[in-house]
């Protein structure tokens, strides 16, 4: 079989890409490393009855007419995968020693809370929520592909955006004068891009932070079911998944990629595979090495340079016999910090490997949605988040299994004893399962270079005018994934689908 499209990973900006593709009448085949589809966006199960989806927790651009919206109408999959909403009066509750704020919707809301909360600053706190709307809206119209009519349309909004360029978070903290404690409680959903405010792109925040305040939801039927229905719609269209298949080398001739070679992980038999056209979802940095640097452009060399983002510590756990709800959790997440300066809290964990005073999220999918299934009806399922620095953990695997398992051990005792102390007591007592990962799990189980949770780091650098996107400058040959793209549920669909349009002429997306 020699495919339209041969695609090698199966995250879910391939499967988008692949979805349309198959459903737009051409030929896919997708080569996956893993034995599960779907990227950081899997799903496994332990001890045959607890599922848990590797990464995801919450997403947004899910509502009627936005981009995931407009995705699965296309495929005809709107009616089968519905979302969730969560609270939208607080989405995300924020907490820290003194301090408590959740996050509304509304952004007058929010300014009548944090003004609650620091009275004296009441004026600043409105500048930089309005700063933040008008910097949110001129993304919209600087997002690709960028409509010059649009720009001419918005000149203000758009001139506003483009002069915080090259600002982190903490920059315009710094410039609205905001104080310490409602800078901490604003940036407190860190996790979801594992950089600090001294590091974080103030694009990539606002981005995030009014995506989640038009909508964040969780899938009715758990990530799971969308993962399952974007491979069904390219199988039903005589495509092909191929999964436990790993990618060890491009094949190009004269600047053209016509195919791959890969090694079939249960019989370690190695196959060719070609294509008319190859995409590629796998870390871009990565492929460009297997294929030469050489051979790319000195623009995309440029554009290659990136960093990688940081890498994460996660805990899936099982309670059994206790309600949650009766402690504060529900349709939301909780960020605590122990550290009211998320800069120092975060050098403290991933430069120092000190978890003794920890940041992390604490996620309860069990809430989310009425349909169970992740767990049996007397379980809940609980997920914890902190970051953590790959080279600290590989050198702690290869050296001593033990070190790296006593470390995984200790940080997850830091953090239960914050959650007893603060929010559950006994929890430890409820808990039935727990199995944690680190950054050399999220390497082994989806081939992700230094264990990077979101690709290349959201610095404003990366997310400047020289961010990577889909053209490699060879021929028959395009990236697609977070890199490429943006990270998250909705940025990589609507990465997969950006690709299509591109590829296709079918313009799905629209203005949102
Ligand atoms: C801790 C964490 C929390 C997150 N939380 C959220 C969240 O709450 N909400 C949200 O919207 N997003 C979240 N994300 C981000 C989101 O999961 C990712 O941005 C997105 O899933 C990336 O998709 P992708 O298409 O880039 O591909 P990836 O998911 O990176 O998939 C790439 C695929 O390629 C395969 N592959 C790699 N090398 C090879 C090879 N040589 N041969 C064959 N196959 C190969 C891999 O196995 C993998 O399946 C989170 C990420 C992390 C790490």
């Amino acid at each position: 079989m020699k495919p339209d499209y041969l695609i090698v990973g199966s995250g879910l900006s391939a499967l988008t890409f692949g979805a349309l593709m198959a459903n737009s009448g051409k030929t896919v085949q997708i080569l996956e490393a893993h034995e599960h589809p779907g990227g950081y966006g899997h799903t496994f199960t332990m001890a045959k009855k607890y599922t848990f989806n590797a990464q995801f927790h919450y997403v947004w651009d899910c509502g009627e007419g936005q981009t995931v919206n407009k995705v699965l109408k296309k495929l005809g999959l709107d009616q089968e995968i519905t979302f969730e909403r969560y609270d939208p009066q607080g989405f995300d509750h924020m907490r820290m020693p003194g301090y408590a704020l959740d996050i509304p919707s509304e952004p007058e809301e929010l300014i009548q809370r944090l003004s609650a909360l620091f009275p004296e600053f009441k004026i600043n706190i409105r500048q930089f929520v309005e700063a933040v709307e008008k910097t949110g809206e001129g993304l919209k119209t600087l997002s690709p592909p960028i409509k010059p009519t649009e720009l001419l349309k918005h000149p203000i909004e758009v001139f506003g955006t483009v002069l915080y360029l090259h600002s982190t978070l903490q920059d315009v903290f710094d410039k609205f004068q905001l104080p310490q404690a409602a800078q901490t409680l604003l940036a407190l959903q860190w996790l979801d891009f594992l950089l600090p405010p001294n590091q974080l792109s103030f694009y990539a925040w606002v981005a995030l932070f009014r995506g989640y305040q038009a909508g964040a939801f969780y899938p009715t039927q758990h990530f799971e079911s969308v993962i399952n229905a974007l491979v069904k719609v390219i199988e039903s269209h005589g495509g092909q998944v191929l999964l436990n298949h790993e990618v060890k080398n491009f094949r190009v001739v004269d600047k053209t990629v016509t195919g791959v070679e890969a090694i079939d992980l249960t019989t370690h038999q190695t196959h060719e595979f070609t294509g008319d056209t190859v995409i590629c979802n796998i870390d871009p940095k990565k492929a460009a090495k297997m294929i030469g640097v050489e051979k790319f452009s000195k623009t995309v060399r440029r554009k290659l340079d990136y960093e990688y983002s940081a890498s994460n510590y996660m805990v899936y756990c099982v309670v059994k016999d206790i309600d949650l709800r009766d402690y504060g959790f529900g349709k939301w997440n909780l960020f605590h910090t122990g550290h009211q300066d998320l800069n120092a809290a975060f050098a403290q964990m991933y430069d120092r490997h000190d978890f003794s005073n920890p940041s992390f999220a604490i996620t309860t999918p069990t809430f989310l949605t009425g349909a169970r299934g992740d767990c049996p009806e007397d379980c809940q399922i609980v997920e914890f988040l902190t970051v953590a620095n790959y080279g600290y953990f590989k050198q702690l695997r290869e050296t001593s299994h033990k070190a790296y398992t006593q470390k995984k051990q200790e940080i997850l005792d830091s953090i239960l004893d914050v959650v007893e102390k603060h929010y559950v007591p006994n929890f430890r007592k409820h808990m039935v399962f727990h199995i944690t990962g680190s950054p050399t799990t999220n390497e082994r189980f989806c081939w992700s270079p230094h264990g990077n949770s979101y690709g290349s780091s959201l610095t404003p650098r990366n997310m400047g005018l020289g961010r990577l996107n889909q053209e490699t400058s060879l021929k028959d040959f395009y990236f697609c994934n977070a890199s490429s793209g943006y990270p998250g549920f909705a940025p990589t669909i609507w990465t997969g689908a950006l690709l299509y349009q591109k590829l296709s002429g079918d313009e799905i997306l629209g203005t949102s």
